[in-house]
């Protein structure tokens, strides 16, 4: 079965199941401005949870566009480091609002695994929120599940990959207890079980997370109760797909075949194993759907992350002999992939080419100067045994060469070595102090002397880049 038709097969399922299928919303959240990215199926229907918005149905599925490349939920740095994490994907749901609750949730999506996509049933595990009584009665009672592969998970801030059963959107709005479902890809692979010390592997693959959808979070942390309790759930496309042609890594899937095809293509390399083939199918999509859902690159905001990801996309390409805009020759691939399912994507196909050779064009000047100084220091760090990367050449790579301080990070993170962020961030500062300091004395001067108002643009970018900074660190 193909990617196109497990998404088919998963929406025809919720729709026999009397849900209104609905249209994937935009990657740039409408109205939202606690959120950078659409980054989960269950954004477009935050307003119906929290009781503020009411819809013709109380019961819906969809194929959502997500993007976790900042925010709360960012996965740019997993990128080619794990087998499941991608930075655009599509998040497969069902969702009702004050309808059915955790009983029928939990049926369904067994009945869907097991019967209609015939995964054999000892393959799956299952965790639960650890107080959830409820759900851990109905997955071991009800479903039947054995109890040695259902396991209670509670918080667990932090840890990067550290099961978490209590979902939350962002820092504040609808969240609840969830129950995921887990594949078993096979102890050829290294990786254990949920809640165990080995769960960072890669065996034990998270498939689907059924969130419970019980309260509104406030900016205090206070959680208040919903007007009624719902169910949200999401499935990655990219990992049941996997799963149901017999693989263990999204990158082995259909659709990432015939893009990693098309990268080997652009970039003349021929060892399809290679990582950045990978990451160059990964951010062909992040990007393309961006620019198509209207983010342009810029210094601030979501230009700048999707900036940050061309660049990145740009370096590997470059890493791999490219030495001309190549990344923008991918999208009629990926148009042929998925422009069917996202008529958009296609209608934009001319646009999108064109804002992306323009923007790889223009780091294509820089990227040799930085990439020269870069190895430079690689490899005199690597004669000297150090393993910390000077911020303050970190900060010239950024300010003089257009190297975002993730992709310098991102070069380094391959040799082994770390960049010293204080030193880079304390190097922003400085910069920023003293052009504020020169602004005020231009103004000051121009006052004197002129006793005129000055039009004094300097002062504005270099704000942006404190934005962008802050940007940064908020992941
Ligand atoms: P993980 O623990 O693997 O990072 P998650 O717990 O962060 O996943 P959820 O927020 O529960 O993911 O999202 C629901 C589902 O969306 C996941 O079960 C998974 O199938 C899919 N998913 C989440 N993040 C990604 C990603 N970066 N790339 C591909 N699929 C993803
Ligand atoms: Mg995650
Ligand atoms: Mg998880
Ligand atoms: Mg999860």
């Amino acid at each position: 079965m193909n990617t196109a038709e497990i998404r088919r097969q998963y929406l025809e399922f919720f729709a026999s199941k009397g849900h209104q299928i609905v249209a994937s919303s935009s990657l740039v959240p409408h109205e939202d401005p606690t959120l950078l990215f659409t980054n989960a199926g269950m954004n477009q229907f935050k307003d119906v949870f929290l009781g503020f918005d009411k819809r013709p149905y109380t019961r819906a599925t969809t194929a959502q566009k997500c993007v976790r490349a900042g925010g709360k939920h960012n996965d740019l740095e997993n990128v080619g480091y794990t087998a499941r994490h991608h930075t655009f994907f599509e998040m497969l749901g069902n969702f009702s609002f004050g309808d059915y609750f955790k009983r029928d949730a939990i049926s369904y999506a067994w009945e869907l695994l097991t019967q209609v996509f015939k995964l054999p049933t000892e393959k799956l595990w299952v965790t639960v929120y650890a107080e959830d009584d409820e759900a851990y009665d109905i997955w071991t009672k009800e479903v039947g599940v054995p109890a040695e592969r259902v396991i209670r998970i509670g918080d667990n801030k932090g840890a990067r990959y550290a099961s978490d059963n209590f979902w939350m959107m962002g820092d504040t709005g609808p969240c609840g207890p969830c129950t995921e479902i887990f594949y078993d890809h096979g102890e050829h692979i290294w990786g254990g079980p949920p809640g165990s010390p080995e769960e960072d592997g890669d065996r034990y693959i998270e498939i689907w997370n059924n969130v419970f959808m019980q309260y509104n979070r406030d900016e205090a942390g206070v959680m208040h109760k919903l007007p009624k309790p719902s169910v949200d759930t999401g499935m990655g496309l990219e990992r049941i797909s996997a799963v149901l042609q017999g693989v263990h890594s999204n990158y082995e899937i259909d659709l990432f075949q015939k893009l990693i095809a098309a990268a080997a293509r652009e970039t003349s390399d021929a060892d399809l194993d290679s990582p950045s083939l990978k990451v160059l199918a990964d951010h062909i999509r992040a990007c393309s759907f961006l620019v198509s859902d209207g983010v342009i690159p810029g210094n601030e905001g979501r230009g700048y992350v999707l900036r940050r990801i061309i660049r990145r996309a740009i370096r590997h390409g470059y890493k791999l002999g490219a030495r001309a805009a190549f990344f923008h020759k991918m999208v009629p691939d990926l148009v042929a992939e998925m422009g069917e399912a996202y008529p958009d994507l296609k209608a934009n196909q001319a646009r999108v080419m064109d804002v992306l050779k323009q923007e790889e064009e223009r780091f294509f000047t820089t990227i040799e100067h930085g990439m020269a100084i870069l190895e430079a220091d690689l490899a005199a760090m690597d004669a000297a045994g150090t393993k910390v990367f000077d911020g303050e050449t970190a900060f010239k790579l950024h300010d003089t060469y257009g190297f975002p301080l993730d992709l310098t990070a991102d070069v380094c993170r391959e040799r082994g070595v770390t960049v010293d962020e204080a030193a880079f961030d304390a190097a922003m500062t400085r910069q920023k102090e003293q052009a504020r300091a020169a602004g005020k004395f231009k103004m000051a001067a121009n006052l004197e002397y002129e006793g005129a108002p000055t039009t004094f643009h300097g002062y504005d970018s270099l704000e942006a880049k404190g934005a962008v900074l802050a940007l940064y660190k908020d992941g």
